[in-house]
């Protein structure tokens, strides 16, 4: 049976005042470079308290610029978690840089600082199976956590390992805009935050990332890498660094201004969602609901991702979800098993326990700020139906 309304797998949350602030920019000449830009970068500051904030044109563009930032060189080793998706490793990857991977929190499935601290002391037991041969010598130079899904790492914990071990401190929290940690939002607690815009994230530019950092030379840096390198004081032909274009056009950062002024709205209706999701689903065996941790004063909703027991076919109940016209995904299939992890450090299953089993079990469901309670009652109901049918 196919449900009469269709429920897509996620849809961004656009008001006629957010289009109406992209048509004023196509009504100018100024498509890039232009004020919208740094309006939107002050938004951020404002937000967040922090003294910079860098727009750029993807999460993971944010994500580079970091590692470039932080002085990251080939060989250079950094933590960071196989759990994620797999921009977080991908920005270690584009300088060289060797992530060092160790497994997550079985409930949170955010880095576990316990492994972190260990890995900090004694880099040599995490490092991955086809080590670089020139591995002997590396340094562990930085630590990369993730805010999963939407909440906050261990970020007390983590501050203090990197403290303690003079690491520098990426957070990335692409996925996790607005969520707080013991009343503090999340992006700030590392050196540098990095938030993400995709259409699916809790708000929008269509595509477009931004980072936030209290560094003035980092930032300064920033500034000139995502424009081709151009140092303050270069000409449009000079060319101080090797850059690249990540600059964000004026179109992307109108439409992230309008939609930073309805933030909280945007966090409150998928808040709404999620507890609508909470309420039906507590009453369905074998399906675990998301985990927020005492620490998460605020848990900001990416994605709304449940456990299925293990005893549970999920590709059956994927399968038969798309036919009724549910659109599911697995969530997130481990970062070291991808074939070019594998093929390049030779990770295999059972390295990463904890997060192979939450990437078995993991099942995203239809999720954005613009579902309706009907939508949230159809999903769970062929999902309760579903269930019977695969058990
Ligand atoms: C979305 C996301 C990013 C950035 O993605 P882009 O598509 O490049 O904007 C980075 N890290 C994580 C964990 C993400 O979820």
């Amino acid at each position: 049976m196919k449900s009469s309304i269709q429920v897509p797998m996620s849809s961004p949350d656009l008001t006629d005042a957010d289009r109406q602030e992209v048509m004023n920019v196509l009504n100018t000449p100024i498509l890039s470079m232009g004020h919208y830009v740094q309006d939107f970068e002050r938004a951020f500051c404002e937000y967040t308290g922090a003294k910079h904030a860098i727009a750029v044109n993807s999460g993971t563009a944010g994500l580079h610029l970091c590692v470039r930032a932080a002085g990251l060189a080939p060989g250079d080793l950094v933590i960071t978690t196989p759990f994620s998706f797999v921009a977080s490793t991908n920005a270690l990857l584009f300088e060289n840089v060797v992530p060092v991977f160790v497994d997550v929190d079985p409930k949170s499935g955010n880095i576990d600082p316990l492994q972190v601290a260990e890995a900090a002391k004694d880099i040599s037991r995490f490092l991955p199976r086809r080590a670089p041969s020139d591995l002997k010598h590396a340094r562990l130079k930085a630590i990369l956590p993730v805010d999963v899904f939407g909440q906050p790492a261990e970020m007390e914990n983590l501050r203090q390992i990197a403290d303690t071990y003079g690491l520098k401190f990426i957070e990335d929290s692409c996925e996790a805009l607005g969520a707080a940690y013991k009343g503090r939002l999340a992006g700030t607690f590392g050196d540098y935050g990095v938030f993400a815009f995709y259409p699916n994230k809790q708000m929008t530019t269509g595509e477009g990332g931004l980072i936030v950092t209290d560094d003035d030379d980092a930032a300064g840096l920033m500034r000139a890498l995502r424009n081709q390198g151009r140092a303050p004081g270069d000409t449009w032909l000079q060319h101080t660094y090797l850059g690249y274009n990540y600059r964000l056009d004026e179109m992307s950062a109108a439409l992230g201004l309008a939609q930073m002024r309805r933030l909280e709205e945007l966090l409150t209706k998928r808040e709404q969602v999620a507890a609508w999701y909470a309420n039906r689903l507590a009453e369905i065996p074998g399906v675990e609901i998301p985990y927020v941790a005492p620490t998460t004063t605020r848990m900001s909703w990416f994605v709304y991702v449940v456990r299925l027991d293990a005893k549970i076919n999920r590709s059956q109940v994927a399968k038969r979800l798309e036919q009724r016209g549910i659109p599911v995904r697995p969530y997130f299939l481990p970062i070291h098993l991808q074939p070019y992890m594998v093929e390049r450090f030779g990770w295999q299953e059972g390295d990463f326990p904890v997060t192979e089993d939450l990437g078995r079990r993991g099942l995203a469901l239809p999720f954005s700020g613009v579902m309706t309670e009907e939508q949230v009652e159809i999903v769970c109901q062929n999902l309760r139906q579903t269930l019977t049918e695969v058990a």
